[in-house]
């Protein structure tokens, strides 16, 4: 625990804290929503720094990561905090409920990575933006050893504290989950607009892939499909899109995605996105990377293995074209 960031003091002892749109204010002795920032006789700890629920060494494709550092190792940490509660949640045991955790050093990290052979270091699997000290703090160390630090998050985070920490990340996974402030505030108790902030945000600063769980009932329209692409790719139809599958889980009852409204969905986003991946489901080349301009097979992917095949440095080996990504191969 050290003392957090991005709060200021209100005259009655509470504090607010400024890190995510929430912008708790939090009394005495009492935590913020994330359960990562508590008010400790008026000053603000960010609790959860320095450590783990749990680490694991994932393929970088589970992220999912398809254009950075394809066919590698990620040493994958996360912290016990959330600051957004979907019903959906697929980890909602370490994100939404306070479990033991285990401290990990700073300075233990690059030794980690170089043990398993890791060429970078995800915070996932629960919400880092809530712990952004702790991402700075390892991000810096890790830029020193040349490991790169990618980030797998909600995107509900406020500009300025996102603005310190992303010089020092190289890659985001940001959930766009839905295209509607009805869904962002009554499934998940948060709004859209800040998480299109963060995109756009990120897209000028590092390398960013986006994923949007369809959930059955819920944001899997056509309209609303129709107007998330749109703004994807009104921003950059380079970015990689990721529709991934979505099995009931936590307090969400609805059925599984039907793998036609998948289809559904990628058919739209081929028109205007180059790269358009489905994930969370076996549908025949749904996880492989093609040239848009002459249809060669650049990356075959099935399951977790990984194949490169068509590239030649980050350009096909067959055109030429330039695909945009950090291919390091
Ligand atoms: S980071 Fe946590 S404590 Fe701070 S505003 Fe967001 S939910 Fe509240």
């Amino acid at each position: 625990m050290i003392q957090a960031r991005w709060w200021t003091s209100e005259s009655d002892g509470d504090i607010t804290c400024h890190l995510c749109p929430h912008t708790c204010r939090i009394a005495d002795g009492k935590s913020g929503r994330c359960r990562a920032r508590s008010n400790r006789k008026g000053v603000l700890y960010a609790d959860t720094y320095g450590r783990t629920v749990t680490v694991n060494v994932d393929p970088i494709e589970k992220k999912p990561l398809y254009h950075f550092l394809p066919a590698s190792d990620i040493l994958s940490i996360g912290h016990n905090s959330c600051n957004l509660s979907c019903r959906f949640c697929q980890n909602a045991s370490i994100s939404q409920e306070t479990v033991n955790t285990s401290p990990i050093p700073t300075d233990k990290i690059p030794g980690l990575c170089r043990r398993y052979s890791a060429k970078s270091v995800a915070f996932t699997y629960t919400e880092p933006v809530t712990g952004l000290e702790w991402v700075i703090d390892v991000a810096k160390v890790l830029k020193d050893e040349g490991i790169r630090t990618v980030l797998v998050t909600n995107g509900y985070v406020n500009p300025e504290p996102l603005q310190e920490a992303i010089p020092f990340i190289d890659a985001m996974n940001i959930d766009l989950k839905a295209f509607t402030e009805d869904f962002y505030k009554s499934v998940c108790g948060a709004t859209l607009q800040p998480v299109l902030e963060t995109i756009r945000l990120a897209v000028e600063h590092c390398h960013v892939e986006l994923t949007t769980l369809l959930v059955t009932g819920e944001n899997d329209s056509e309209a609303e499909i129709r107007a998330l692409v749109d703004f994807v790719a009104d921003l950059n139809p380079d970015i990689p899109l990721h529709f991934s599958r979505y099995f009931p889980q936590y307090r969400m009852p609805n059925p599984p995605t039907p793998p036609e409204t998948l289809s559904m969905a990628r058919d739209i986003a081929r028109n205007r996105m180059r790269y358009v991946y489905i994930g969370n489901i076996s549908i025949p080349g749904g996880a492989d990377t093609v040239c848009p301009q002459c249809g060669n097979l650049l990356v075959t992917r099935s399951g977790y293995s990984t194949r490169i095949v068509g590239l030649k440095a980050s350009t096909c080996a067959r055109c030429g074209m330039s695909i945009p990504g950090v291919w390091d191969v």
